[in-house]
């Protein structure tokens, strides 16, 4: 049924995103990758893609802190596979720091990306998803889209951001065959969280692995890093007709971090 469409992934260049991205292109869909990769490198990831598993690719680095940046890859994604069925909205990044010296630089950043950007693509995927009278949007929040934690003051209000981004347009779609959900994690196995664990070794005096430990169990009561792909296996099935029905749904996948 998946077999012929098209993904949009933002952020499969790195982690979660490119685990999702082999996930589907395993099925058949056909795929925009997009990160911040230079042109040459993720021309030739794209075409690797695309020998492997025979569909067709498209790669695009647009900066998603830059609104027009968006509009051309939404424009050439279109153009070149048709439409966009499946937005997946992955891209993010973190910064560190208590809200009393967070650098609003940073605070910027993170809501641009982790959020505005989501608005951005899912505005200007929906004019396809609509006149196919198909779509799924999957939104990569995050647990602290459901809970904070302490010196992530613009991650936890992006992502609370992006949960409820995900409520409305839900809402929206509801009569036209589109699903919205948002996904929320517990740590994964990426290198975006390699800075917080480098931060509790030094703090700890120990080494790395027994530091992303201590990080994990600190408020995860599984004790173990998701691996990515556990998290495209979900999308796959968010994207399946048995999923037509969730829409709406902030779907924790945490280890049971947040069922304290
Ligand atoms: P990652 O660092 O491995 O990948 C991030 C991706 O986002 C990369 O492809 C990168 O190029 C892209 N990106 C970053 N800034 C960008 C920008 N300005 N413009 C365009 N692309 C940009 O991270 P990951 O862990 O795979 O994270 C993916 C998503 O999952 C994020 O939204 C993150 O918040 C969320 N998440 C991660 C965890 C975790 O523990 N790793 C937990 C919960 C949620």
């Amino acid at each position: 049924m998946l077999t012929g469409k098209t993904a949009l992934i933002t952020g499969s260049t790195s982690g979660i995103g490119l685990a999702t991205a082999h996930t589907l292109a395993e099925q058949g869909i056909n795929l925009v990758l997009h990160g911040l990769m230079g042109d040459e490198e993720g021309t030739a990831l794209a075409a690797e893609f695309a020998s492997k598993y025979q569909i067709k690719t498209l790669f695009d680095g647009a900066n998603l802190m830059d609104s027009n940046s968006i509009t051309t890859l939404i424009n050439k994604a279109v153009n070149f596979m048709g439409s966009i069925d499946i937005l997946v909205n992955n891209a993010g990044i973190q910064h560190t720091e208590g809200v009393d010296t967070f650098p609003a630089s940073k605070w910027d950043a993170i809501i641009a990306i982790n959020l505005t950007a989501a608005f951005h693509t899912i505005q200007q995927s929906l004019p396809s998803m609509k006149t196919n009278g198909w779509g799924r949007i999957i939104n990569i929040a995050s647990v602290h889209g459901l809970v904070a934690s302490v010196n992530k003051s613009a991650y936890v209000a992006a992502k609370h951001g992006i949960v409820g981004l995900t409520k409305a347009v839900a809402l929206e779609c509801a009569e036209q065959g589109i699903t919205a959900n948002a996904i929320c994690p517990g740590w994964v196995d990426t290198p975006l969280i390699n800075n917080q664990i480098k931060e509790v070794a030094k703090r700890q005096q120990v080494e790395f692995e027994q530091a992303k430990y201590n990080l994990v169990t600190a408020k995860q009561p599984l004790p173990e890093m998701m691996d990515p792909r556990q998290i495209g296996e979900f999308i796959l099935f968010l994207c399946s007709d048995s999923a037509r029905s969730i829409t709406g749904a902030s779907l924790p996948m945490d280890g049971a971090w947040t069922a304290q």
